[in-house]
């Protein structure tokens, strides 16, 4: 029997989604509403990713114990509520996506006995740090507007990446968010934070962190992936591996801009990236590779 174009043509796009279902694409930066400033259902995160074929998804809301981010939280109290929501939904789609449970912790160093004590009551999958606030401003926030004054300007970013390093004193997580987020809003990053930038990449390596490659600033007024890709060539130097996140706060972002992320990271030289189960890292292989029967 002869075959028909429709069939063959049927026969060729199982195969490539065969191919496709096969390659990890993952997306570890999700947030729910718990945070205050995300909005959908964990379903409907989880339905997107899905419908976009991707094999692993990690939650990573925001849990920021003290300050003004406060508000822009999850309530210390909700985490047993997060992390049973996130059981249940592992159970639900265990056939259809990895689940991943994790955390989005801000760095405030009066806290961490708090933040460890919570770390170690729950089953996490990984544990995400980050520093939104610099000197009582938000660097993260599209509605706090930066200084004027260029050298204030310079100050917080400067300040920020000087966070950043004294975070690396402590241990309480696998992944280190966004790290040239204060760029986000108009806060160019001065040659002066060079050495203390540099700095931070040997002790990443040392202390073999993983970096979060966050494709959101692609869409944020800085128009740059966090961090730019001369960054991530250092960090490729200096054997710094990634993960990949899309900073979703909408259903309709989750995956946005992966494909991009995954582009860049190979371009520079990646061939894998980090997962996480149970705080342990577990490297699968860029998606998005060429499809043998295409190329
Ligand atoms: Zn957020
Ligand atoms: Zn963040």
């Amino acid at each position: 029997m002869i075959m028909n174009h429709t069939i063959k043509a049927a026969a060729i796009h199982g195969f490539i989604s065969l191919i496709y279902r096969k390659l990890p694409m993952i997306d570890y930066h999700i947030h729910t509403p718990l945070c205050n400033h995300a909005q959908g259902s964990m379903k409907a995160y989880i339905h997107q990713a899905i419908s976009l074929g991707f094999s692993e998804i990690c939650f990573l809301d925001h849990l920021i114990l003290d300050g003004p981010g406060k508000k822009n939280s999850m309530d210390i109290r909700e985490v047993p509520l997060y992390m049973q929501a996130i059981a249940c939904l592992k159970h639900e789609f265990h056939d259809r996506i990895t689940l991943r449970a994790g955390l989005e912790v801000d760095f405030i160093p009066e806290k961490i006995p708090q933040i460890k004590d919570i770390l170690e009551g729950f089953n996490f999958d990984v544990i995400g740090a980050s520093v939104h606030f610099v000197m009582g401003y938000n660097v993260a926030s599209r509605r706090e507007a930066p200084p004027k004054d260029l050298f204030d300007k310079q100050e917080i970013a400067l300040r920020y990446f000087e966070q950043l390093d004294r975070m690396l004193d402590y241990d309480f997580f696998d992944v280190i968010c966004h790290p040239d987020i204060v760029k986000k809003c108009g806060i160019p990053i001065p040659e002066n934070c060079g050495p203390v930038i540099d700095d931070i990449l040997t002790r990443i390596s040392k202390k073999n962190l993983t970096l979060e490659f966050n494709a959101g600033g692609w869409d944020h007024p800085v128009g740059d992936s966090y961090p730019s890709e001369e960054l991530a060539i250092k960090c490729h130097q200096k054997n710094i591996a990634f993960t990949l996140g899309s900073d979703a706060h909408r259903p309709e972002h989750v995956g946005k801009n992966i494909d991009k992320s995954v582009a860049l990271l190979k371009k520079i030289g990646y061939t894998h990236v980090n997962t996480f189960e149970g705080r342990l890292v577990r490297p699968v292989p860029l998606g998005m590779v060429k499809c043998p029967i295409l190329s």
